[in-house]
């Protein structure tokens, strides 16, 4: 069996879309990158995390705030362009009323605390612009934290927990994939709320420090979180085949996640597993998780209620 993008829901939490489409010179309905509107619309109901996002080697020192700002202007002018195929969502009530209205939900995201220069003061226009989820750090250390690539060893910082309250007081979730080991668990202690991995796999699957230990995993789900699905080759480990990426899914199944594992596919930010091109490809992973015998409601919750259900 076959299942088409028109029967099945899909809402990701995670892609690098925005910046690699504003680099490149693309618009967000049709690129020739891994995810636009164009095809995000094929789906039953699509909701999509946007993040902005930005290597701090890209910009001379201090001009992470001014990308930041440009990156959330592209896009909002390019969802004004697209009225008719995406609104901007912040929450479940907007997500509802696009798809009803046949749209795709966009939401928005932050990879990294120094795209806000790491001062909380920043999140509170974050927080206007409808940013739900911000990473306390990208692949290096910053002011609030050690990366799980650079200062793995380094927890939160004074500054990295006062931000995070911040975010709390002001509804944006912290966003765990790419933090250090030690600056996870202290966020955890902190229980601010549902600990959200946009998009991390399973370190039992795939030994990589940017997926998720068992101990982590059950955290996010003991919280009420949520971990993102990672279809980067990398993370996925392997072959990278789809049996490869089906048993991180199994393995956090097998650790109680039927209401944690989402979708965190990572596009237009990694080369992709599964010989996989872009987004159009999902319903592959749909099928291939049906084929083992998962059913039409768990599939539903992995593909779209458990996202919903912490973003919403
Ligand atoms: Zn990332």
């Amino acid at each position: 069996m076959k299942v088409s993008a028109g029967e099945i829901p899909y809402f990701d939490g995670h892609c690098d879309t925005v910046s690699r489409c504003a680099r490149q010179g693309w618009t967000l309905d049709r690129s020739e990158g891994q995810l636009d509107l164009e095809r995000l619309g094929r789906f039953q109901k699509a909701a999509q995390v946007f993040a902005i996002f930005a290597p701090a080697g890209w910009f001379p020192e201090g001009g992470l705030w001014d990308e930041c700002r440009r990156q959330h202007e592209w896009f909002v002018s390019e969802l004004e362009k697209n009225a008719g195929r995406a609104v901007p969502c912040r929450t479940g009530a907007d997500i509802e009323a696009a798809n009803a209205a046949g749209k795709t939900a966009a939401l928005l995201s932050v990879e990294g605390g120094e795209l806000l220069d790491c001062e909380p003061e920043k999140l509170e226009t974050a927080a206007s612009w409808g940013v739900k989820l911000v990473n306390v750090t990208w692949n290096y250390e910053n002011a609030l934290a050690g990366s799980n690539k650079e200062g793995p060893e380094k927890g939160l910082t004074d500054r990295g927990r006062a931000f995070a309250r911040e975010a709390a007081r002001l509804g944006i979730a912290m966003d765990v994939s790419h933090l250090s080991d030690p600056g996870f668990w202290d966020l955890a202690e902190m229980g601010l709320g549902p600990l959200v991995a946009s998009h991390s796999n399973a370190r039992a699957v795939c030994g990589h420090a940017r997926n998720l230990t068992d101990d982590m995993f059950r955290a996010v789900r003991d919280s009420g979180g949520v971990a993102g699905f990672n279809l980067c080759a990398d993370f996925i480990g392997g072959a990278a085949g789809l049996k490869d990426a089906a048993r991180h899914i199994d393995h956090f199944l097998a650790l109680g996640g039927e209401k944690t594992v989402a979708l965190g596919g990572d596009w237009d930010g990694c080369q992709l597993g599964c010989g996989w091109t872009g987004v159009q490809d999902l319903p592959v992973l749909w099928d291939a998780l049906a084929a083992r015998g998962y059913g039409r409601p768990l599939l539903e919750d992995i593909f779209w209620g458990n996202w919903l259900r912490v973003l919403g």
